[in-house]
């Protein structure tokens, strides 16, 4: 069989090989059939095809990500590689460019990318400091509708806690209008209390969930993540509450953060770690980097606390490379967070946990699940993880889809400055 020719209509995949955590069992890699037709796993066995072990996934979310800052890297560079030049660069870029239409051909492209690479699901934040919120809301609805159907898509306002003001209660009818989730970036502000207090109060009422930009700093003094435990515990927030990045826990006195992580486990919060991006922008300076940001993702599943991984930024100032592929992000997690040699279930990292954290539809290789699939010539994980897997099948509905990726060509006309 050629391996990048499946055939149309009811089909058997024999021979795959998946992680035995996604199909409920222990173990590591197990060997399964696969029945498709109608675009939907059966029971009910069609045309074989021996896949020699090829490694299959559900198709992939990715949870964590920016895609109304994607791609602008070619006119808005990072100057030097650190966390604010990146902040700096990108809201001179945002107030200068960031039109309606500026933003959706930037978002089309990332988004052409996931979905050729095998993404089925996305979260995005989406900068919301004024006057932004307005262009980037409306916009995003209309993308989420085009796109309904290939990538189910949520958004949340990006905004940092320090320019939280009165302002922020239109920005969070708008979230509550386009059915998102209620972001903010935490800082150790004096008055952090306060501001989360208030955060938490603006959710409540428009019944949103939260997601936060937290500690992404290696000062082990930035502790909003245990601020933000205690809130949610105090308050009895219950709506899904997620973190993300969490670096000053890696600098952090050992017995102090694990302490923390206990808060965190008790109350409940879904983490999502950005290793790549970490790696980019954590430890910057003239010197070679000794520290490289990663979370506690360890100590965190050891406590029973969901861990993610996602991509972050793509082409931005706060991360120069990166192309929306879940696997690129699983190998780069695997190789920075050594997973490799620590239980065989971190796969749900990737699958399972975002998608429980964000609502989206669980990932399934059960009967009646839709044939949204990854399938990689590689059967087991040293032959997935050397090779960036650019050959892989990417089934949608039980169909092939083409994986041609977007020309970078396409974007030269919002590269030009005036
Ligand atoms: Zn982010």
């Amino acid at each position: 069989m050629d391996f990048q020719t499946l055939p149309t209509g009811p089909v058997t995949l024999q021979n795959l090989t998946v992680p035995a955590c996604l199909m409920g069992q222990s173990g590591d890699l197990i060997r399964i059939d696969l029945n498709i037709a109608d675009g939907h796993l059966t029971d009910q066995p069609g045309q074989g095809v021996d896949m020699r072990g090829a490694m299959v996934f559900p198709a992939f979310i990715d949870m964590h990500t920016h895609l109304d800052k994607g791609h602008i890297w070619a006119r808005a560079p990072n100057p030097d590689g650190t966390f604010q030049g990146a902040l700096d660069t990108v809201r001179a870029d945002s107030a200068a460019n960031w039109s309606a239409d500026d933003v959706r051909q930037r978002m089309e492209f990332s988004l052409r990318c996931a979905y050729a690479h095998g993404t089925r699901a996305i979260r995005t934040h989406l900068d919301s400091i004024p006057p932004q919120d307005d262009i980037s809301w409306p916009l995003f609805k209309d993308i989420r509708t085009e796109w309904a159907g290939r990538i189910d898509l949520q958004a949340v306002c990006l905004i940092g806690c320090d320019r939280m003001n009165d302002r922020f209660v239109h920005t969070a009818d708008l979230v509550a209008d386009a059915g998102g989730v209620l972001g903010m970036v935490t800082y150790p502000l004096p008055d952090l209390k306060d501001r989360l207090l208030g955060f938490f109060k603006l959710a409540e009422a428009r019944g949103l969930a939260a997601d936060f930009h937290v500690d992404e700093t290696l000062d082990p003094a930035s502790e909003t993540l245990r601020l933000i435990a205690e809130t949610v515990l105090e308050t009895g927030f219950s709506a899904p509450v997620t973190v993300g990045h969490l670096c000053s826990l890696s600098t952090q006195d050992e017995a102090r953060a694990l302490d923390t992580l206990d808060l965190v486990a008790k109350a409940g919060l879904n983490v999502v770690s950005l290793p790549m991006c970490n790696l980019y922008l954590q430890d910057r300076g003239p010197s070679t980097p000794r520290f490289r940001g990663i979370t506690l993702v360890h100590e965190m599943k050891a406590r029973g606390i969901p861990v993610s991984f996602a991509s972050d930024n793509t082409r931005d100032p706060f991360y120069a490379y990166g192309d929306m592929d879940m696997l690129e992000v699983m190998r780069e997690a695997t190789r920075i967070g050594h997973l490799d040699h620590a239980g065989t279930d971190w796969t749900h990292a990737f699958l399972t946990n975002p998608a429980r954290a964000c609502g989206f539809d669980q990932p399934s290789l059960t009967h009646g699940a839709p044939a949204d699939l990854v399938i990689c010539k590689a059967r087991s994980w040293t032959e997935l993880f050397a090779r960036p897997q650019s050959d892989r099948i990417v089934l949608r509905q039980g169909r092939q889809i083409d994986r041609t990726l977007p020309d970078y060509a396409d974007l030269d006309d919002l590269m030009r400055t005036p």
